[in-house]
């Protein structure tokens, strides 16, 4: 092969990118992108790949050489791979978690986090009104903390944070409370024995639905007004929307839509093209995708 035609082959190659978990054969996210990029004419192809906690470094940089462009990240590694970054958003910095890695011009690795924007595109999509409400966030862990500075940003009347370890809720609060974007915002920190009135919002944001499983609380919280939200997601609803649907929740909704929006953000932040969402919902709601564990 000639020099021109090897330069021709290579101008065809697509960019690379994809998504590093542990594991992450269930993954949608290449099915999203792939979406995304015939939607947008985008030349890019998007794998899976599957790296334990004792690689990350050693093959995230074997990716990079290899020429991949970005990268989205899953558990577990969404803390972990901060120390692999040059520079952080602020959102990140906040979230203390990364789940966007966007090789810049120079090669040098910027960690960002799209999670909490996914889960206001997600709200506002489903008409989920923040503003002037009370919310309840159940949970403290990294989703959790990827979506508190991005929720306080719409200004609801009230915002509390409840945690089986009530340190971990109180920790997320003293983050907040200092930055948060507006004055007038009632944010607190409680355990989960400690809920005895109901929200307009409550947000499911533990970990327990991936056991098939809701954390125990007083169903006091779902009142008719209620807007239910589960980051989780699953083929017809998820323990924490069919409890606040017995219990009477006004609306109830899984986060499939927050997979797809936190995806979206991050194709624009690697191709400067925003992807329309709509089409790629109806997919992942009609084929099955969403059954999977
Ligand atoms: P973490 O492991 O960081 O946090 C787990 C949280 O669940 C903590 O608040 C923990 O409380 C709580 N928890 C765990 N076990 C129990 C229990 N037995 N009783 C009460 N509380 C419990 O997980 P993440 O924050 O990363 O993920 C949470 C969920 O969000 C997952 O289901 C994940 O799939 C989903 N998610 C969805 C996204 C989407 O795009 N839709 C994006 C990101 C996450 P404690 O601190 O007391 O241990």
């Amino acid at each position: 092969m000639n020099i021109a035609m090897k330069e021709s082959r290579m101008e065809t190659l697509p960019d690379r990118y994809g998504v590093i978990g542990h594991p992450i054969s269930h993954s949608r996210s290449p099915l999203i992108h792939g979406e995304f990029a015939k939607a947008t004419r985008q030349h890019l192809i998007y794998e899976r790949f599957d790296i334990a906690p004792a690689a990350l470094v050693v093959q995230v940089q074997a990716l990079l050489r290899e020429g991949v462009r970005g990268l989205n990240v899953t558990v577990p590694h969404k803390e972990t791979v901060v120390a692999l970054t040059h520079e952080l958003t602020e959102r990140a910095k906040l979230a203390g978690a990364v789940n966007t890695l966007i090789v810049l011009p120079d090669g040098r690795l910027r960690g960002d986090n799209t999670d909490g924007a996914g889960c206001i595109a997600d709200l506002r999509y489903l008409a989920i009104e923040v503003t002037g409400r009370s919310v309840l966030i159940l949970g403290a862990g990294g989703a959790a903390r990827g979506i508190v500075g991005p929720l306080l940003a719409q200004q609801p009347a009230q915002l509390v944070i409840a945690n089986r370890g009530v340190a971990r809720a109180e920790e997320l609060v003293a983050t907040f409370r200092d930055i948060r974007p507006s004055a007038g915002i009632a944010l607190s920190a409680r355990p989960l024995d400690g809920l005895h009135e109901s929200f307009d919002v409550v947000i499911h944001a533990t970990s327990l639905g991936l056991q098939n499983a809701i954390p125990t609380v007083n169903p006091v919280i779902i009142g008719s007004q209620t807007d239910a939200y589960d980051l989780g997601y699953g083929d017809a609803g998820t323990p924490f929307t069919r409890w606040a649907q017995q219990h009477g929740a006004a609306r109830a909704f899984d986060g499939i839509g927050m997979l797809v929006e936190q995806a979206a953000e991050a194709f624009w932040l690697w191709r400067g093209v925003r992807p329309e969402t709509t089409e790629v919902r109806r997919l992942l709601s009609q084929s099955g995708e969403r059954n999977k564990p």
